[in-house]
Formats: C-alpha cells, sequence, structure tokens
C-alpha cells in the first residue's frame, strides 16, 4: 500500500483534487480512503412512513461516502469571496475565483450543462435591502439541485474508479508523520499505507478527528466561531420575487440591541426541510429539487447568528453542540415552531401547526424554541424576521415555521501556509474540515489549488 499521493476523505474537497491529479498526471498512484460508502449505497433510513427521523446510524449516509455532505445538498455553488469561505485569503481573491470558475466548468461537462447560473450583479433588490438596513451580498449561483449534483457526482466517480484506489468504508484513524518527511495513515484492524503526500479533507464530519491529529502533530488550530439559529419555512410566493431572479438571496442584517450579524444562509426554493446528524446530534437543514415533480410549495431558509468568542473560551462548537443536545433534549430530535407562537410565548402544538397555513416539509416536534436558544441569538433571528418582512411581506405572518436549532460548526482553523500546507511538507488540509472553507465551490476549489501545489 504505498501510494504517491493519499487522499483522507472523498467530499467535493477530496474530489476535485483526485480529479485534477488525475487528469493532469494519470501515472501518480493515488489512493482515497472514506469512511462512508459509494454514492450509490448511501441510504438514509429516514423514509418519512416506517422511520421517520434520525436513528443515529454508525456512518450517516447524508454526511459520509462518495461525494461527502454535499452529496444530497442542494447543489448550490456560491461563485464569490464575499461567503463560503476564506480560502482568498490564503491563494489570493483572483486565483480563488478562477477556480471556482474551473470547478463548475468541470461540473458542467458532467452533467450540470442546461443548469441556472444566477447571479445578484444589477439586481434592483441591493437597494431595497439597504433601505431596510439590510445587505445583499455579491455572488453568482450555480444551482444543480439535489438530483443533478448526485449525477455530477456519480459522472466523476465513473471516470476515476478504474485511475484511482477508492477505499471505502474505510475510516483513517490516524496519520503519522515518518522520518524520511513521508506520511503512514492507519486504519482498519492494524492496516497501514504509506504515501509522499497527504491531502486531508474531511469536512465538518471528521472535524473532531482533525482536531484530534493536530494536536498529536502539534499542529496549531484556533476555534472561536459558531453560527446558531432556525430554519424559516414559508409559503414560497413570500420569497419568490427575490428567489425567482437571485435563487439563493445571502442578506446580513445587524442587530439594533446586540450589533451582532445574522444571515440567511442555504435559501431553497421549493425545497424542502431535513434532518441532519452530525456526531449523533440532529440539527436541521434543507435542500430542493431541480426537477419539477419534487418541489413543493414551500421555500426554506436558515436564519444565522455569528457568534464569535474571545479568550479563554475556544470551545465554540461545544457551546453549539450543547444548544442542539438541549432541543434533542426536548424534542427527541429537531423543534418546530410557528412564529406566532414564539411571539406569543407559547410552545406549538400538533393542532395550531395542522390549522396553519404553512405545511411543514419535516416531520419535527412541535415545541418551544425559546426554551432552548440563548435570548441574544432569539433576539437577534426575531428582529431579522421583522427586517425581512419590509422586503418580503408575510414573513412575519403568525405561521411562519421555524425550526431549530440549525447549527453551523466551524472546523477549528489550521495553521496553514499559502500552499494549504501544514508546518509538515507534503501533509495539507482543505476544504471544511481546515476550516478555510465552509462550502461546495470554496471546498471543491481548494482541492484543484492542492493538486496543483502537489503537481508543482
Ligand atoms: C444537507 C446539506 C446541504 C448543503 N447544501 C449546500 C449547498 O447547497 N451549497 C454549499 O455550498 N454547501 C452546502 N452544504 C455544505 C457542503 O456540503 C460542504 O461545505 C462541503 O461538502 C464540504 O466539502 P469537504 O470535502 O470539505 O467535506 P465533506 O463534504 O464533509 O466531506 C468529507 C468526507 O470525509 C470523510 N471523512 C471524515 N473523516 C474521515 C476519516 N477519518 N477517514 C476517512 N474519511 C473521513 C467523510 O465521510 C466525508 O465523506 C450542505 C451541507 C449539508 C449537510
Amino acid at each position: 500500500m504505498n501510494y504517491d499521493v493519499i487522499i483522507i476523505g472523498a467530499g467535493p474537497g477530496g474530489i476535485f483534487s483526485a480529479y485534477e491529479l488525475m487528469l493532469k498526471k494519470p501515472e501518480l498512484k493515488v489512493g482515497v480512503f472514506e469512511t462512508g460508502f459509494p454514492l450509490e449505497k448511501r441510504k438514509c433510513p429516514i423514509d418519512g412512513d416506517k422511520v421517520k427521523s434520525c436513528i443515529k446510524c454508525p456512518t450517516c449516509a447524508i454526511m459520509n461516502g462518495f461525494g461527502g455532505a454535499g452529496a444530497f445538498s442542494d447543489g448550490k455553488y456560491n461563485i464569490t469571496n464575499d461567503f463560503g469561505g476564506t480560502l482568498y485569503q490564503y491563494i489570493g481573491k483572483d486565483k480563488a475565483l478562477e477556480l471556482m470558475k474551473y470547478v463548475d466548468e468541470i461540473n458542467m461537462s458532467h452533467g450540470g450543462e442546461g443548469t441556472k447560473m444566477f447571479s445578484t450583479a444589477g439586481s434592483e433588490f441591493k437597494k431595497l435591502c439597504l433601505q431596510n438596513k439590510l445587505k445583499l451580498l455579491d455572488a453568482s449561483v450555480r444551482h444543480l439541485g439535489t438530483d443533478i449534483n448526485y449525477i455530477v457526482l456519480g459522472n466523476l466517480y465513473n471516470e476515476m474508479k478504474d485511475k484511482i484506489d477508492f477505499h471505502f468504508h474505510t475510516p483513517v484513524k490516524d496519520i503519522e508523520v515518518l522520518e524520511d518527511g513521508r506520511f503512514r495513515i492507519h486504519y482498519g484492524e492494524n492496516e497501514t499505507a504509506e504515501c509522499d503526500k497527504c491531502v486531508v479533507s474531511v469536512g465538518r464530519s471528521g472535524s473532531k478527528w482533525m482536531e484530534e491529529v493536530c494536536k498529536k502533530l502539534n499542529i496549531d488550530t484556533l476555534s472561536n466561531r459558531v453560527d446558531i439559529g432556525v430554519r424559516v419555512e414559508l409559503p414560497a410566493a413570500i420569497f419568490s420575487h427575490l428567489t425567482d431572479e437571485l435563487y439563493e438571496s445571502k442578506i446580513v442584517y445587524r442587530t439594533h440591541k446586540y450589533e451582532d450579524a445574522v444571515r440567511t444562509f442555504c435559501m431553497n426554493p421549493n425545497g424542502i426541510v431535513v434532518n441532519e446528524n452530525t456526531n449523533g446530534i440532529v440539527t436541521v437543514n434543507g435542500h430542493s429539487f431541480e426537477d419539477q415533480s419534487k418541489k413543493t410549495e414551500n421555500t426554506n431558509f436558515a436564519l444565522l447568528v455569528a457568534k464569535h468568542f474571545s479568550e479563554p473560551f475556544k470551545e465554540s462548537n461545544a457551546y453549539g453542540e450543547s444548544i442542539a443536545r438541549l432541543s434533542n433534549m426536548l424534542g427527541g430530535g429537531v423543534i418546530v415552531q410557528r412564529f406566532g407562537d414564539l411571539e406569543k410565548g407559547r410552545r406549538s402544538n400538533k393542532k395550531r401547526i395542522q390549522e396553519g397555513t404553512v405545511r411543514p416539509t419535516l416531520d419535527a416536534t412541535p415545541g418551544d424554541l425559546s426554551l432552548v436558544l440563548p435570548k441574544r441569538i432569539l433576539d437577534g433571528i426575531m428582529e431579522m424576521i421583522y427586517a425581512l418582512d419590509k422586503i418580503a411581506p408575510g414573513t412575519a405572518n403568525d405561521d411562519t415555521l421555524l425550526y431549530g436549532v440549525e447549527v453551523k460548526f466551524y472546523n477549528m482553523e489550521v495553521k496553514l501556509d499559502e500552499n494549504l500546507e501544514t508546518q509538515y511538507k507534503g501533509l495539507y488540509i482543505i476544504g471544511d474540515g481546515s476550516g478555510v472553507t465552509h462550502s461546495l465551490s470554496h471546498a471543491s476549489a481548494s482541492g484543484v489549488y492542492v493538486a496543483r501545489q502537489i503537481l508543482k
């Protein structure tokens, strides 16, 4: 088991690293080690019938396997430096954009052709937002949709599978730096593989493991941010003027009371709300399909409050986890509440939700989010809902549904140089696992970038 390059993790970061290496230097021996299963074997047991909510499988089919956390995502590739990660801080803004466009070209040539690219450039909504104390961030958004995203991933895998060694269901346990500067990875029952270069792309689900590896190898890390909030679900018509033109609008609001930044995140027109299981904690997320027959009457998006902690507190993810755990404790999973009930200070119950005009797309437990979310965060979310109501009247309707909690765990930021390389030459850390990226486009671009650094 000797490789030129070992890639740990087959999410977008790992896939695009492997693909670029295969394309530019096919003679390289590349091995990809992945905790989860091949794409076609990834199956979440939730069927809405026998299994209605997360049963906490040992390997989560949503988060792990070929395609990573992005496999069943909405496939929104945001081509921008304004959000989705800080890759540009390492490689420069022009390079980051160029690589995101390159990734888009690859996606287009593997089944994505014909999907729509949306853009905020020249949008009238910028002015409307500013007039209401909201800021619309600049971006071009390629929306593949969950179905086309799946096809693209399948096509990429078919092209790579005979040229690259994929080891599925093989979580890597440890990385060892050898005296000659090479690397040895440990997996299975005392099995090992060695390589000249090692690319670690373990995403959010691998964040705990990443932390341990960094501790053991004395790689510096920083962890001070977590975003906490809710997923909003409302009739698609309320946001259709924005979603028809922009598909996804990233809007930021600074709260009056605490001057915290609240932002919209991951907007899914006519989409569905879903459970997400990160290390056994059930949180909420959302996606939508390109296929007309799978579209719903609702739009969903997250409202997240960014929480930056200062010294000496370093456990930002543990803080987010505790809040998510609280919602799991009260609701047995995700809690749903009508905005009107939240305002009136009462919990939602099944009857009030059923009588409401918004039909929930996720079977969550009706409850009271004010028992879960810290006041500062809840105040910020409510302020933002009223601000959004001015540009999309109806957002603050009583029947608007809020699912909680949604947590964006930021992986600790790993200390890397401009090559995304650690202090060990040849050990690269990319994608969401590095803390540098938080999105499909940035994670994929980081994969291409590192492959090119290796090829140099
Ligand atoms: C439901 C959902 C919807 C989303 N929608 C969007 C969207 O529309 N647009 C967007 O930009 N982003 C979206 N995201 C985020 C996006 O999926 C991630 O930013 C992106 O997948 C990060 O890519 P990555 O390669 O860094 O990590 P991941 O995609 O997380 O991949 C990491 C892989 O590493 C594997 N792994 C972890 N530890 C080990 C180990 N020790 N050994 C071997 N393998 C390991 C995991 O199994 C996983 O497959 C969404 C996420 C979710 C969960």
